[in-house]
């Protein structure tokens, strides 16, 4: 095995390494199985080596994996039409991640601003926010911690807290230069926050009151996570503007922006490119990744075991001091410790189970939709016993 040595040691990384996955399971060097509950921070929504994924990579990894975008891209001009179906959107751009999905929503504002004569346009953004690494969409986080030695930081933001509509408010009447709104439909990264009902329909209606653009990052909740394709379905609340990437390829890198109306029509030719975004590997694989969703009627199944896995946590830890509570939106579950969740992951891991935590307290859950019932039922157990072996010690 190769050491780390000649990696730039960005990541703490856990003492396992996996050699081939199969659904909601994976499989170490020595022969261990493992169930997959975190999905590779909710990206193999389909699990691992899905049969229509698979095909779909390996027959057009034959035809041709990359052209330039100087030329016509059949499969990206499909997948941009069946995204706008599903998203209710009018028109895509492709990169290769999430922050870059941002960083292209951010250019739109920016562009919009400045086609309203405003100088200096910003956005607001949420405290406990995560929208990426690169340097704008770390300025837009809300996580000094992802911020810290990367000053200066990218200007034209202002931050509110989450979940606090009269925040928004406030800045609508102070601040002239202020654009469009930047939000999760639920912080992922920021601990499995739910904000209160209406939140997005509120959001929605400042900034059709003020003229701003609403943009959701959906990188995290979409794909059918949360039991809607995207989370603002669940209230109704289109954005101008959404991001999606994480589940889009299922471990294939691609990210998109997507827009509606005025937001839709800002890129002209030469404003913004991506080399690789797009290309036909990439665009193909999502779009068999868009088919295996709907064709396995997962957004319902993911809405029907998020529900199992809720309830089971809730039951399972009901009598446990320590746990503050469990909560999420379909299969975007946390688990709320009174306490630092740190070292969980590495229990978990003994007892064969794939979980993350996050915002220090919380146990995340983001498992694959497509989950069996006992697989469902294995997570809660596991899950259940991992966090009261946690709290015990
Ligand atoms: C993961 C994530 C990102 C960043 O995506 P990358 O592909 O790592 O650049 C942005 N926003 C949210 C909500 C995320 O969960």
């Amino acid at each position: 095995m190769a050491t780390d040595n000649h990696l730039m040691p960005t990541y703490g990384r856990l003492p396992v390494h996996f050699t081939h996955g199969k659904g909601a399971w994976l499989w170490d060097k020595d022969g261990k199985r493992y169930l997959d509950a975190m999905a590779g921070i909710a990206v193999n929504g389909l699990g691992h080596a899905h049969e229509g994924v698979v095909e779909a990579v390996c027959a057009q990894a034959r035809r041709v994996m990359h052209v330039s975008n100087w030329y016509q891209i059949d499969a990206q001009a499909q997948l941009a039409e069946r995204l706008c179906a599903i998203a209710q959107m009018d028109r895509g751009f492709f990169g290769n991640s999430g922050a870059e999905a941002n960083e292209a929503a951010i250019k739109l504002a920016r562009l919009y601003g400045h086609k309203r004569n405003i100088d200096n346009p910003a956005i607001v953004v949420m405290e406990g926010s995560f929208h990426g690494r690169t340097l704008a969409t770390l300025s837009a986080t809300g996580n000094r911690k992802v911020q810290a030695g990367f000053e200066p930081l990218v200007t034209g933001f202002r931050r509110v807290p989450y979940n606090d509509l009269a925040a928004v408010r406030q800045v609508r009447e102070h601040d002239q230069q202020v654009v469009a709104v930047l939000v999760e439909p639920i912080l992922g990264e920021g601990g499995i926050q739910i904000p209160d009902p209406g939140y997005l329909n509120g959001i929605r209606r400042l900034c059709d009151e003020a003229g701003w653009l609403m943009m959701l990052d959906e990188i995290q909740t979409g794909m059918g996570r949360t039991g809607r394709w995207f989370a603002w379905q669940h209230e109704g609340a289109r954005p101008d503007v959404m991001t999606v990437a994480k589940a889009l390829g299922n471990g294939m890198p691609i990210g998109a922006c997507l827009a509606q109306g005025a937001a839709a029509e800002l890129f002209q030719p030469g404003n913004h490119g991506s080399t690789f975004g797009g290309n036909p590997l990439a665009a193909t694989t999502a779009l068999a990744v868009i088919d295996a969703i709907e064709q396995g009627g997962l957004i319902e199944r993911a809405a029907i075991l998020g529900d199992r896995i809720r309830d089971g946590l809730a039951t399972a830890l009901r009598h446990t001091e320590g746990v503050r509570e469990v909560r999420g939106t379909g299969l975007m579950v946390g688990v709320e410790l009174d306490r630092p969740a740190q070292g969980i992951m590495m229990r978990a891991l003994g007892r064969g189970l794939l979980i993350n935590t996050t915002a220090e307290r919380v146990v995340r859950l983001l498992p694959p939709l497509i989950l069996s019932d006992e697989e469902a039922a294995q997570v809660v157990d596991l899950t259940a016993t991992t966090i009261i072996e946690h709290l015990q010690s």
